[in-house]
């Protein structure tokens, strides 16, 4: 009997910048054992191709170069998860009104000056227009995370900043731009932290019992306790 192999966990594309969504390549990342999606080499380009930060055939040079340099494969892997627990510590820092950490806010301005030397201007399709653009190279295996470094650094600095959160059902750790017009989302998403946090809320009004449930009426709810 052959067992087919479990299917990858989808990564999520938010359109909060490759930053943010760098940052959430763990799930339960608030948790003491975060889930890994960014479990091989293959997976980071799986990632950056998905954020649109690498080509089809970009994407492709990346897997051909780690293929054939393994070793530099697993230590890049390495560099972009340091990266992003230092991105998640400090937006977390930020996100909860606390200052970030000066050890992260160093590791973050190390990064800096190296993603800027791939920053390139170039000719946009529309005519008389430019356009920011990254330099590819393949030697560096990590070269397609300048991006996320950039985009890191111009939220920081900029005016969305205000607007950086991270979900309140503890653990997620999901961290997202709250663009509603009261400033008022607290969850990930209502289907998934909103809907645990309101089903659990409920659990609990029905044990303290200032709620009937009928026989035979289940209460919905997508999670474990
Ligand atoms: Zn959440």
């Amino acid at each position: 009997m052959t067992t087919q192999p479990a299917a990858l966990p989808a990564f999520h594309i938010s359109g909060d910048g490759a930053a943010i969504d760098f940052t959430n390549t763990a799930d339960w990342h608030a948790s003491e054992a975060p889930v890994e999606l960014l479990t091989d080499y293959g997976r980071l380009v799986a990632w950056a191709e998905a954020a649109a930060l690498l080509s089809v055939s970009q994407a492709d040079a990346m897997r051909h170069a780690a293929a054939e340099r393994p070793q530099d494969a697993a230590a890049a892997l390495s560099v972009a998860i340091d990266m992003r627990e230092t991105l998640y510590r400090i937006f977390s820092a930020v996100a909860a009104g606390a200052p970030a950490p000066p050890a992260d806010m160093a590791r973050l301005n190390a990064a800096l000056p190296q993603a800027l030397l791939r920053l390139r201007i170039q000719p946009a399709h529309e005519a008389h227009s430019f356009v920011w653009a990254w330099e590819d190279g393949p030697a560096d295996l990590t070269w397609f995370l300048s991006p996320v470094v950039w985009t890191a650094a111009e939220l920081l600095v900029g005016q969305n900043l205000a607007r950086l959160r991270e979900c309140a059902g503890h653990p997620c750790g999901w961290i997202f731009l709250d663009h509603s017009r009261n400033r008022s989302r607290r969850w990930c998403s209502m289907a998934g932290c909103g809907n645990r946090a309101k089903a659990r809320r409920h659990y609990a009004r029905l044990k303290r019992g200032e709620i009937y449930t009928p026989p035979g009426e289940r209460v919905a709810n997508d999670y474990a306790e």
